[in-house]
């Protein structure tokens, strides 16, 4: 188990929650920030609060540096080719829409097929069910095994010439499930199809490289990686914005507005209307110096570490069932204890100042396969410890004993 402790880097960490030391497991919700990303913050807000692109004056030069800065930052975090390829969105949830709005609206037409997974987040769904409805599109659902893994060859024999885009989780944020997306993404090429991966529960974990993908979209959220909330990327290989059309209209993403006529400014800045956030961004590219620092091989293999003893802890407890045994998993570990409520799970633990999470999250249908109501499940980051593992085993057998 890895000795350098992280835990100090975040000040939110060094508090008590219910007269106990936090214990922070809920990272697939959101992660924690670091004290140089809250600085970054109030320094932006203290020194140079400014709009971007259209000022002339001092500040507005300085954030517009910092703004196309982090663009700069986020291209060479993920391995993008050109910094044209990263759009600013408010999240996941954001990107994913954007990419439905801009390019499948208008690159599908009735008949053809988007497909996702049993194991999606709802914003992996949801954008795809309105226009599927909208278009007459049909959407399919590859299936997943009792371990909750993708069973590959089903979904091979699920892609046809109808088939547009394969729209699916890298990580599920429920499971932990790893999918195995290179191969994914070769074999949907293979098949003239576009794929669009949600990064939101991977780019915590791993380090990812989008030209070695070759992905056509990627989308990820700030919040899950040590940034700000409400900021989020899609990354978009430079080739497709040729099939894609702004659906957002207003300020920044024009070139010229007449009555008769408006023209739009070049990607990125096309699907970038209105004032962005500038904070948002500037908040994500001290997130992402801040874990490249640490190096996002050690950061997961902190993790990994961190996996196997709490999965072995848990596996120890009688009764209780782990929900998502794939063979390649992330820090997230989804359980249940008989039929006792999560809810009851989670409150109690609270109690004992341990942060973990409760309910469906945002996987409805994942539940439905599995016929369960919900889960308690515990996440982990690199700025966890063996000692968090070891509390959060002691009060969960404590909780089990009373509710059961
Ligand atoms: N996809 C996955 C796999 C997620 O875990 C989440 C967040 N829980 C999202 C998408 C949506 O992210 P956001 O709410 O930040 O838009």
């Amino acid at each position: 188990m890895s000795k350098v402790s992280y835990k100090d880097d975040f000040p939110i960490l060094t508090q008590k929650v219910n007269g106990y030391p936090l214990v922070y497991l809920d990272n697939a919700a959101t992660s924690q920030k670091p004290k140089c990303v809250i600085d970054a913050i109030s320094k932006y807000y203290t020194l140079y609060n400014s709009n971007v692109h259209r000022g002339v004056h001092e500040l507005s030069q300085q954030s517009t540096n910092a703004y196309e800065q982090a663009r700069k930052d986020v291209q060479k975090f993920i391995g993008a080719k050109k910094e044209q390829e990263i759009i600013f969105t408010k999240g996941t949830t954001d990107s994913i829409n954007l990419v439905a709005r801009s390019w499948a609206i208008n690159n599908l037409k009735s008949g053809d097929e988007i497909l996702i997974s049993t194991m999606e987040h709802h914003s992996n769904i949801v954008p795809w069910q309105m226009i599927c409805e909208e278009i007459g599109a049909k959407l399919v659902v590859a299936p997943i095994d009792d371990k909750g893994q993708l069973i590959i060859g089903e979904l091979e024999k699920m892609i046809s010439e109808k088939t547009k885009l394969l729209a699916f989780t890298h990580v599920s944020n429920t499971l932990g499930t790893v999918n195995p997306i290179f191969d994914i993404i070769d074999f949907a090429h293979k098949n003239n199809c576009k794929v669009l991966v949600d990064a939101a529960q991977s780019i915590p974990h791993f380090k990812i490289n989008v030209a070695e993908l070759n992905c056509d979209f990627l989308a990820f959220s700030g919040h899950k990686i040590c940034g700000p909330t409400g900021i989020g990327v899609l990354y978009v290989k430079e080739d497709m914005y040729s099939q894609m059309t702004p659906y957002c209209g207003g300020g920044d993403m024009i070139k010229e507005v007449t009555f008769n006529k408006t023209t739009y400014n070049d990607p990125p800045f096309m699907f970038e209307a209105g004032t962005p956030n500038i904070v948002g961004v500037i908040g994500l590219s001290e997130a992402i110096k801040y874990v490249s620092n640490i190096g996002m091989d050690t950061i997961s293999s902190i993790e990994s570490e961190l996996l196997s003893y709490a999965t072995e802890k848990l596996h120890a407890i009688d009764r209780l069932k782990i929900i998502g045994t794939a063979n390649s998993k992330a820090s997230v570990i989804s359980f249940n204890y008989e039929n006792i409520h999560p809810f009851d799970i989670g409150t109690l633990l609270d109690q004992l100042g341990i942060a973990i999470r409760t309910g469906h999250h945002c996987t409805q249908p994942l539940m439905d396969f599995y016929n369960i109501p919900g889960t308690a499940r515990a996440s982990f980051a690199f700025y966890n410890t063996q000692e968090d593992i070891d509390i959060f085993i002691e009060a969960l057998k404590k909780s089990l004993k009373m509710l059961y």
